[in-house]
């Protein structure tokens, strides 16, 4: 019989959020629903520039896989430096048990346990190029992943754990700083591969609870806007061996959420 050595601990967060998560699952309206959090500024409010990963357990600052380990890969260190410049970050962090600097480790035919230096000098690489202090490797507190969702954000300012009372916990891509529409599709199709693997809630999905996929639409920019994004998701989704336990929703900020 396989067995999970997480599994108490994994149902203990999936209960802990469940209520949040079915409400999530049934809602129709998500404008409607975020209108209605007395404190939703919060959510949107201003948070250092620190490059963190997309990991849900890295809340805060702007979000990169692996802090742009991933990109790199693809892309080439000078893509990702001057992408990430563009943030103007004030520092860059790595993280414990970090999926896609392992992903990477496993791609140059290391070790997924090599991921963990990998990320370390990887952070300090960038840090160092760009002239920020590196931040330091961020402890996680369940070596396992709760994610109920990807937050797909055109804003570029949502950090779902301070409305953690409203929302459940989830990756976080800041689609905003992605120079084309296939890097962040990219951390979006990762992020869905967590989620459904065997570090993630996987099983727990179902048709009736779906993972979420969160698209946060720009106020203002056409490029960034929510009809904008869903194009760049669906396919991703529609692309999945998990679709059929998949939701994508969307909302558009209300202006005066993004005042601070
Ligand atoms: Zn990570």
């Amino acid at each position: 019989m396989h067995h999970d050595t997480h599994t108490m601990e994994k149902d203990a967060l999936w209960e802990k959020h469940r209520n949040l998560f079915e409400t999530l699952c049934t809602t129709d309206d998500l404008t409607g629903y975020f209108s209605c959090i007395s404190d939703v500024s919060k959510g949107f409010g201003r948070t250092d520039r620190s490059i963190r990963c997309m990991d849900g357990r890295t809340p805060g600052g702007k979000h990169f896989a692996g802090s742009g380990i991933l990109l790199a890969n693809r892309r080439g260190k000078e893509f990702v430096l001057e992408t990430l410049a563009a943030v103007q970050p004030d520092g860059i962090y790595s993280h414990e048990e970090c999926g896609a600097a392992s992903l990477v480790a496993g791609l140059q035919g290391l070790e997924p346990e090599a991921g963990e230096e990998l990320g370390i000098s990887w952070a300090r690489e960038v840090a160092e190029a760009l002239q920020v202090p590196y931040l330091g490797h961020l402890p996680v507190e369940a070596p396992f992943h709760s994610e109920m969702a990807t937050y797909y954000d055109g804003t570029g300012r949502i950090d779902p754990i301070r409305l953690s009372d409203h929302i459940v916990p989830g990756f976080d891509i800041t689609r905003q700083y992605h120079r084309t529409a296939c890097d962040a599709q990219e951390e979006l199709m990762i992020s869905i591969g967590i989620a459904f693997g065997k570090t993630g809630f996987n099983e727990r999905f179902t048709r009736e609870r779906p993972f979420l996929v969160i698209v946060i639409g720009h106020t203002k920019d056409p490029e960034l806007s929510v009809a904008t994004l869903l194009e760049e998701v669906r396919p991703v989704v529609d692309a999945s061996p998990h679709r059929d336990r998949i939701r994508i929703l969307s909302l558009t900020p209300e202006q005066s959420w993004l005042t601070d």
